[in-house]
């Protein structure tokens, strides 16, 4: 079941247009690219065009940032009081649950995943602005028992000019992830979704203008990453880079924002490891085995991409993932059975099959998927069915590099020391779990795993309370939770002299 010409036109009917395409955000207006350039969005699930979008370039850049910068430096946001910053968050938050199925279906038409994932997307999205809207008034400062005659005391500030740069996976939530706490803290925000996915991020755009945020507080610029992101990271006005992408994609923002020094916090990619124990609940690991890595096809930075198996526990836990990832339905995310998407792109999905012919290559055993979804749907659009190698060896690039897609790689150890000393062997830190019913084993290896984001007994759930980021080449800096919040902020000490009298250090 795939989406109609009409259905589509009723998902976009809501995003303002000129000339057959969707606009930006820039400058306070919906607007065309300068040169009048666009883009057109190829829908995964079936090959063709979903959208045709507004595509901007550094002329268009440019001006949202000088845009932001006076925004910042002058307009009324600095001085607006946290309570009404939080304010125009919980409107914001309110009006995405008001909209609720046609984000979902709209984030369905822009990415590919199923509803049921796009609708978990969209609450999380909401609540992530929710969060934050509480934060905002919440105390962040500190004051220190210094010796007399001074107080001291410090404040959180706003960095300013936040650029912020996102992927294709989560095209809402993950710009939620981003201006959420950015605007609870008082900052302005320059936001480039991904050019594959923008059709939410402009559909927020307008609900941030309908909630009324002044004039170029959020604005949503369209374009390539080499292009529009990249003169983003250079920036002099822009103060802060915040970035998740590829951690190639993640260097290079880094040496480009190294011009004026603007902070930076990236969150990276990952290859990360979920272990079983032989004593762990038998159901549950395999349960979270498949959720780890076949949620979203794969494409999710935490994926649980090598299950790291106990070897007398091997041959049962192999089989009956297998026997279930072959039950997986995939399909059009349209389609209500549908329980896998599609791979965003044809040149992704390529990426991803290169990979399984690497792994057969280097000697590792197919023994699940590794192929196209059969039939029409599978000709037309960008299916990977659900893959498994096994018989792999640790210096495999099947088993080291980030595949982002759904395909598994299955290592076993015979002992906790070679657990640890296999999930800890890659150069990522992002992601982690252990399934064992031991809850001293589980907290003694979860201690020793060297990433930012772990689970015991359980796989990938995440709360807009708890800080999000990686280990290792896996990122800079934390999102989400408090830390999240502090990431967008500059700290100031206050030095009080309470004895106002000179020093006489000099002498007269
Ligand atoms: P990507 O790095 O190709 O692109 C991410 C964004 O960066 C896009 O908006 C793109 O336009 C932009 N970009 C590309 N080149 C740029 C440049 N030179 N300068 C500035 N911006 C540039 O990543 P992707 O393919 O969109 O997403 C997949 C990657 O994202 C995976 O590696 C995944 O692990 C990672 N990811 C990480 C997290 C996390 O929280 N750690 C979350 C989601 C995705």
């Amino acid at each position: 079941m795939a989406t109609t010409i009409a259905q589509k036109e009723d998902l976009l009917r809501n995003l303002p247009q000129s000339g057959g395409a969707c606009l930006m955000y820039v400058d306070g207006a919906f607007t065309l690219a300068s040169d009048g350039g666009t883009r057109k969005l190829i829908n995964p699930a079936n090959g063709e065009v979903s959208a045709v979008v507004a595509e901007g370039v550094k002329e268009d850049v440019e001006r949202a940032i000088r845009g932001a910068r006076e925004a910042f430096d002058n307009g009324p946001w600095g001085s607006t009081p946290a309570l009404e910053r939080a304010k125009l968050l919980f409107k914001l938050a309110d009006k995405i649950d008001e909209h609720f199925t046609e984000l979902s279906r709209l984030e369905t038409l822009n990415n590919g995943k199923p509803v049921r994932e796009t609708e978990y997307d969209v609450t999380d999205a909401a609540n992530c602005f929710r969060y934050y809207a509480g934060l905002a008034t919440k105390p962040h400062g500190q004051t220190f028992d210094v010796p007399a005659p001074s107080q001291t005391f410090v404040v959180r500030e706003p960095i300013g000019v936040c650029g912020q740069i996102i992927p294709w996976n989560y095209p809402l939530l993950m710009a939620a992830w981003k201006l959420a706490p950015a605007l609870a803290a008082g900052n302005v925000c320059v936001l480039k979704p991904s050019e594959l996915t923008p059709l939410t991020a402009l559909r927020l755009a307008t609900l941030i203008e309908e909630v009324g945020f002044p004039k170029n507080v959020v604005q949503i610029v369209l374009g390539a990453g080499p292009v529009v992101g990249q003169h983003l990271a250079e920036s002099h006005l822009v103060d802060k880079i915040a970035f998740t992408g590829g951690t190639k994609t993640g260097r290079t923002i880094m040496q480009a924002a190294t011009g004026n020094l603007k902070k930076v916090t990236l969150e990276l990619g990952g290859k990360s490891p979920n272990v079983v124990f032989a004593d762990a609940d038998f159901d549950t690991a395999v349960d979270y085995a498949l959720f780890g890595i076949f949620a979203n096809a794969g494409q999710v930075c935490s994926a649980g991409s090598r299950l790291i198996v106990e070897e007398s526990l091997h041959d049962k836990l192999v089989a009956k993932v297998i026997e279930r990832a072959r039950n997986i339905r995939v399909g059009d995310g349209f389609d209500p059975n549908t329980e896998m998407g599609p791979i965003i792109s044809r040149a992704h999905q390529e990426k991803v099959e290169s990979y399984v012919a690497l792994g057969k290559q280097e000697g590792a055993t197919l023994a699940c998927g590794g192929g196209r979804l059969a039939g029409e749907l599978g000709e037309k659009g960008n299916f990977v069915m659900p893959t498994i190698f096994t018989n792999t060896r640790r210096d495999m690039r099947i088993v080291q590099e980030e595949i982002f897609g759904p395909v598994l790689v299955v290592q076993t150890f015979k002992d906790e020391a070679e657990a640890i000393a296999l999930a800890n062997d890659t150069v990522y830190g992002l992601a982690g779990a252990v399934f064992t019913t031991d809850i001293a084993k589980a907290h003694r290896c979860i201690r020793k795993l060297r990433a930012g984001i772990t689970w015991i007994n359980t796989y990938h759930p995440t709360y807009n309370e708890a800080p999000w980021g990686g280990y290792k080449q896996s990122g800079i800096g934390r999102e989400l939770g408090t830390y999240g919040y502090d990431s967008y902020t500059e700290v100031k000490q206050i030095n009080v002299n309470l004895d106002v009298v000179p020093s006489g250090w000099f002498s007269e």
